[in-house]
């Protein structure tokens, strides 16, 4: 990937979540600060599959706005 190309998580699109942060940046910065993310404020375990499902909600930031 493009180093200037960046992917965006938006915490909206998990709805139950109530949630209305978005992160971006690069796919590992991203994964690193949304496992965080998720974890603390929403109370999930880190574990693979959670990683896995926040790599499948990653978006390009251009398509995403
Ligand atoms: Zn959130």
């Amino acid at each position: 990937m493009d180093s200037k190309e960046r992917v965006i998580l938006d915490c909206r699109d998990y709805p139950e979540s109530k949630c209305t942060l978005a992160f971006s940046g690069k796919e590992e910065e991203v994964l690193e600060i949304a496992e965080y993310h998720a974890t603390s404020k929403h109370g999930y375990k880190i574990e693979p599959k959670l990683r896995e499902q926040l790599r499948s909600m990653l978006k390009q930031e251009a398509l995403a706005r």
